[in-house]
């Protein structure tokens, strides 16, 4: 946990958000700013500041966060028509947030690059 990290405030609930799947690892709520019509971040609880700071320890979280993403796929209609799953990496790709995080893009008039 990190008191300066948004991402950290959502997960244990300091901050809103509006959650969409929660578990004992993983939490996964709407972006604040929407690229596409839909449009979630896939969290794990821990703060990990990026892709840059995963071990073999954290392979089953990530599997984990890609099955959720999947699922939320399914759930919000856009499993057949199509979507993207994003890691963004540090300044050139344009990185805002540092804690770990997943985007699931779908819908219709996708937009990407992102930003
Ligand atoms: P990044 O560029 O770091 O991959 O993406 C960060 C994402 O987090 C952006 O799409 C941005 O809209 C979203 N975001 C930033 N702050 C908040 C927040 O306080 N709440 C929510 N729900 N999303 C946020
Ligand atoms: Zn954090």
């Amino acid at each position: 946990m990190d008191p300066n990290c948004i991402f950290c405030k959502i997960v244990t609930g300091e901050s809103p958000s509006s959650i969409v799947y929660k578990d004992e690892n993983i939490v996964a709520f709407l972006d604040i700013h929407p690229a596409t019509p839909v449009h979630i971040l896939i969290v794990p609880h821990q703060h990990i500041p990026s892709i840059n700071h995963i071990t073999s320890d954290h392979e089953t979280l990530l599997g984990k966060m890609y099955t959720v993403a999947k699922q939320l796929a399914v759930e919000n209609g856009i499993s057949e028509s199509g979507y993207r799953l994003i890691i963004n990496s540090g300044p050139d790709a344009r990185q805002a947030v540092n804690h770990l995080h997943l985007h699931l893009l779908g819908g219709r008039e996708m937009r990407f690059p992102m930003g």
